[in-house]
């Protein structure tokens, strides 16, 4: 391997002064070129990109406007305005979803959905460890039992293969999340559901506008969650929306998400008598949406067209697997962009110290998430008061055996992400990106003595 990559860089180098020297540039600039001679910025060199990334929240006049307009309308509330309403028309009609509800955050999404499908105590819900802790948490919150099903190391995905071998007969819900912004293999995963008649709430918190097959995700299970949360790609600082094409599943969420009460005026006080709770997107969030909307397509495609150039550069860079997709997954909305770190292409220097250096180069970057199946707080879940009532001991002395995922505990260990404002910018960002981490490389041993 060694060898194979001194002599593309040789490649490299020589054919870029070649280029240089019929350009009739000096042999210097070649040199200058090719960052990899130059020393690590966490060695005291210059580092590569010093110049930083796109901010985020993007926004101008027009988010100005939006709010200024629900301000001065004095219609701050969904029940008496038209923000709301007019964001989940738009949504929906932008997702091809037959109904969206907006609700006040990603979890509160996930929240109606299980409480429309009436998920409770002794019931038991499928989903990843390699996710934002919410989608553990909305399982908890309604006392049913977690079931981790372990990650694809190729793509981060929940591993639908393994699915069905989680499935008892008291599973009510399958949650699979559409991590990154790319897609879980969603042909598997609704088979599975279809076969076993259980169905499956997609958390595509992440997923604004990626596409299975060329249909949106989130559109697929019975519902689909998304988060508008500060750092999520559509963004009202906090906000949520459910999508489904079932109009009665839509009827429930919407009731749920309001105190149980049916949505119409003449109803608001006849206590329907379904569970609920007020999980409402205000007019302020609604009219920040639209506003926001207006962007995320053309950000969208700048944070594909970026992505995919840096893979193409990073998959050359022997010990680093940009996170892969599955065929059928036709649009990535790159909510990060993910990869695996190997150490023993990097002279063993550790990942922490990786991420050290890359920070150092100006490239912020994060490990994501930790084996979330084996942490102190979920392991706790057996031993409080509420679960050893509600389930046979039994059950909850198998339980963290059934738990074991030793795929997401080398993904937890090897991830390396970046966020996605980072590929918001000019494709010379993604360039700089490549040559730190080549940098980092090629000096990895003497960056491991730091
Ligand atoms: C962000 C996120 C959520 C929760 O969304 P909030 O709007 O923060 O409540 C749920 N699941 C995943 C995968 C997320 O990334």
């Amino acid at each position: 391997m060694k060898t194979d990559i001194t002599r593309r860089y040789f490649l490299q180098t020589t054919s870029l002064a070649g280029a240089s020297l019929s350009l009739g540039l000096a042999n210097s600039r070649a040199a200058e070129t090719d960052g990899t001679s130059a020393k690590p910025a966490v060695l005291g060199g210059e580092p590569v990109c010093s110049g930083g990334f796109p901010g985020w929240p993007v926004f101008d006049e027009t988010e100005e406007k939006a709010l200024r307009e629900t301000l001065h309308s004095g219609q701050w509330y969904r029940g008496s305005g038209k923000a709301v309403a007019g964001f989940e028309e738009a949504y929906a009609k932008l997702t091809g979803a037959k109904h969206c509800l907006a609700t006040s955050c990603g979890t509160s999404a996930l929240t109606t959905t299980l409480g429309a499908l009436e998920i409770g105590p002794g019931d038991e819900v499928i989903l990843p460890p390699y996710t934002f802790v919410a989608t553990y948490n909305v399982i908890v919150l309604n006392y049913a039992l977690p079931i981790f099903v372990d990650s694809d190391l190729e793509t981060f995905q929940i591993d639908a293969n393994k699915i069905e071998a989680a499935i008892t007969e008291r599973t009510r819900a399958i949650v699979p999340v559409h991590l990154g912004g790319s897609s879980v293999d969603l042909d598997k995963v609704l088979e599975v559901g279809k076969k076993h008649k259980i169905p499956v709430i997609e958390d595509a918190c992440q997923s604004h506008l990626a596409e299975w097959r060329g249909q949106k995700v989130g559109t697929w299970g019975t519902g689909g969650c998304f988060s508008f949360q500060a750092s999520k790609n559509l963004n009202s600082g906090e906000g949520g929306a459910v999508l489904t094409n079932d109009h009665d599943f839509a009827e429930i969420c919407r009731s749920f998400h309001d105190q149980g009460r049916a949505g119409h005026v003449a109803a608001r006080f006849a206590y329907s008598g379904t569970r609920g709770s007020n999980l409402r997107l205000c007019e302020f969030q609604g009219n920040l949406l639209l506003a926001q909307m207006t962007r995320l397509e053309e950000q969208s495609k700048r944070r594909t067209e970026n992505a995919t150039y840096l893979t193409k550069m990073l998959r050359e860079i022997p010990g680093i697997l940009p996170a892969k997709m599955y065929e059928g997954c036709t649009r990535n909305a790159y909510h990060l962009y993910m990869f695996r770190y190997q150490k023993d292409q990097f002279a063993n220097l550790t990942r922490a110290k990786f991420m050290t250096a890359l920070g150092k180069e100006g490239v912020p970057c994060s490990g994501g998430y930790s084996p979330m199946n084996r942490s102190a707080y979920v392991l706790g879940l057996t031993r409080t008061r509420h679960y050893q009532k509600t389930y046979p001991s039994e059950t909850l002395n198998r339980w963290a055996e059934r738990n074991q995922c030793p795929k997401n505990d080398q993904l937890c260990q090897e991830a390396v992400w970046f966020t996605q404002n980072m590929l918001l910018g000019p494709r010379t960002d993604m360039d700089k990106i490549a040559e730190a981490i080549r940098r980092i490389q090629k000096h990895a041993g003497e960056v491991a003595k730091v």
